[in-house]
């Protein structure tokens, strides 16, 4: 409760007031029949009465609000009732009404987000299973395959051993990914910053995924010759952003056109800030997925994707990554034109 509890004196000098004047009109009804009305006296007893009839309803009444309100909180056990007695008290109706209205929609807005973190957390629960379910079946098939007797053919039992290794690595690769989600989101993933040439991690990222391009015939390039111009030096994790180029680029790969292209460029923003740009001219995200793609396990196309090897999680990771930067990333994309992913990047002073 943030509001400081206002005091109101109000209803206690009302009511002080109105016991004073009958007591004092009764006293001098009395007096008058008596035959020695004194209003000097009268005045007095007016005033004496209205003081102790006041200070002892305000007192009564702070601490009867005070205990109520104590027996609601501990009731409900929403609140700890401890952090009231360090409040003032307020008797004032109206910011007990809005202390009380405050409460509510604070817990409201509590309840809320628990619900929409079970809802996450089953779902979540259900997509990995659903995730691990296939490889495990697969691994599984052609293990009870073997046992069956497929083990004697010398041929085949190499051919199911492969297969079933392919599947234990998948498996492997989804919990690795699983594994660095979950150590992002509790915070247990420290960056290891440092000043590195941004370029030159490009190269390098193309260079390791050269052959997959090669096998869609995509060609991997540069949007300009960054040899022929000063290097452009960054500060961050270099390991970690070469997960999310990698991360980036092999999507563009999968989701990429044969025969095509996919360009990255790296300009300068601001003062201390680059963004990298990644461009392909693939099949594009329809509208209403744009939104979408950043969250764990969506995919758009859920049987292309995994035939495709992919898990649903690499943006997911490379968002992570980039939000652990405190940078930001970006997605524009034209169905059956092409995406591109881009992300800002500190420079080095
Ligand atoms: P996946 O393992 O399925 O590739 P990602 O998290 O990397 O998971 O991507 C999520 C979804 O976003 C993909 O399934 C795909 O539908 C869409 N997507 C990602 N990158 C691209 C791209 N370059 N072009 C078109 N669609 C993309």
């Amino acid at each position: 409760m943030a509001k400081k509890a206002g005091k109101s004196y109000q209803f206690a000098g009302f009511s002080a007031l109105y016991i004073s004047v009958v007591l004092t009109v009764i006293l001098g009804l009395f007096s008058f029949y008596q035959g020695e009305i004194n209003f000097l006296h009268l005045s007095f007893f007016f005033i004496v009465c209205f003081v102790i009839c006041f200070l002892l309803l305000q007192l009564r009444l702070e601490k009867l609000i005070y205990r109520k309100i104590k027996d609601i909180y501990d009731e409900v056990s929403l609140l700890d009732a401890t952090s009231l007695s360090q409040q003032q008290v307020s008797t004032d109706m109206e910011t007990l009404t809005q202390q009380i209205g405050l409460f509510a929609e604070n817990k409201k807005l509590e309840i809320e987000t628990l619900k929409i973190r079970e809802n996450y957390r089953k779902e979540f629960v259900g997509n990995v299973s659903h995730e691990l379910k296939t490889p495990l079946f697969t691994v599984q098939g052609y293990i009870l395959t073997l046992l069956d007797g497929a083990m004697k053919d010398k041929s085949v039992r190499k051919k199911y051993l492969k297969r079933a290794n392919k599947g234990v690595e998948r498996l492997i690769y989804i919990v690795k990914d699983l594994d660095m989600i979950s150590k992002f989101e509790v915070g247990g993933l420290q960056l290891q910053k440092e000043q590195f040439n941004i370029t030159k991690l490009i190269q390098n990222v193309f260079d390791l995924l050269e052959m997959k391009a090669a096998k869609k015939n995509i060609r991997l390039l540069f949007d300009i010759n960054y040899k022929a111009i000063e290097p452009i030096e960054v500060f961050a994790d270099e390991e970690r952003i070469q997960q999310v180029l990698t991360n980036l680029i092999v999507n563009s790969i999968k989701y990429g056109r044969k025969d095509g292209s996919i360009e990255v460029s790296v300009e300068h923003l601001i003062k201390n800030k680059v963004i990298v740009r990644v461009t392909d001219n693939g099949e594009g995200i329809e509208p209403q997925h744009i939104n979408r793609v950043f969250e764990r396990f969506f995919r758009v196309d859920k049987s292309g994707s995994r035939k495709e090897g992919g898990s649903g999680l690499g943006l997911s990771i490379v968002k992570h990554i980039i939000e652990a930067h405190n940078e930001k990333i970006y997605v524009e994309s034209q169905f059956g034109i092409g995406s591109e992913f881009s992300f800002t990047m500190e420079k080095a002073k």
